[in-house]
């Protein structure tokens, strides 16, 4: 499993109760990374006394003889897999945007905080903009940038920001891990 992140500790989970011996490569010092301390020290327990190995702090460097899955990472350790599952993270399609004069930055189109993009009329809510890339983060900005366009076409309503800093998120691990807000090392640097 390249990636330590939501979408490769569900999966690696999920594997693991299926029988695979798995391998988590991880570039970050934790996985879970974005969670607090103690839930990414909890997960990685469980998964190790499920028979996991968890390599953290170190990138998979390039994919050789893509048909054996010989990994090799960046501090020279070499890997050998059945299968390989990469979650390193998504990022939008923007070849659609054409020369529209839509702002955009590292493949996320940039909004204001009421879904603007930096055209005025279109709107760019959930993931393509990048903030809070969850189903019902997703779900709210659509509606906020809805009623906000309709209010601009003198539609009644009134023009609203979506509260992006109250977003839940869930990893559906076994047991699962759940958290909004900071976390205890933002709280202790004052923020995010
Ligand atoms: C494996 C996985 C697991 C996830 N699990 C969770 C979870 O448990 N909980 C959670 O909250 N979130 C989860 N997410 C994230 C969640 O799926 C996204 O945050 C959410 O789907 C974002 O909604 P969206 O409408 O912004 O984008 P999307 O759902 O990606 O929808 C964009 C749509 O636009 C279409 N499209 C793209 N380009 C064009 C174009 N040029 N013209 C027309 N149509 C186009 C695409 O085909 C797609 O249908 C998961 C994501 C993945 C990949």
């Amino acid at each position: 499993m390249i990636g330590g992140g939501v979408i490769g500790i569900e999966m690696a989970m999920i594997f693991q109760s299926f029988g695979s011996k798995i391998t988590v490569i991880e570039a970050m010092p934790r996985i879970l990374s974005f969670m607090d301390r103690e839930i990414s020290a909890l997960i990685h327990k469980i998964l190790v006394a499920r028979g996991a190995e968890i390599l953290s702090g170190v990138g998979l460097s390039k994919i050789e003889n893509p048909r054996e899955f010989k990994l090799i990472l960046a501090d020279g350790k070499n890997i050998e897999a059945d299968s390989v599952l990469v979650s390193i993270g998504r990022t939008g399609d923007l070849s659609c945007l054409g020369g529209e004069g839509i702002q955009t930055e590292r493949g996320k189109i940039l909004v204001n905080d009421y879904m603007e993009t930096s055209v005025p009329g279109v709107f760019a809510p959930g993931d393509i903009n990048g903030k809070k890339m969850l189903a019902h983060a997703a779900f709210t900005m659509a509606e906020t940038a809805a009623e906000n366009a309709a209010v601009q076409l003198g539609l009644p309503g009134s023009v609203k920001k979506p509260d992006l800093d109250h977003v839940p998120s869930v990893v559906y691990c076994f047991p699962e891990a759940a958290a909004v807000g900071l976390t205890q090392e933002e709280a202790e640097r004052g923020g995010p």
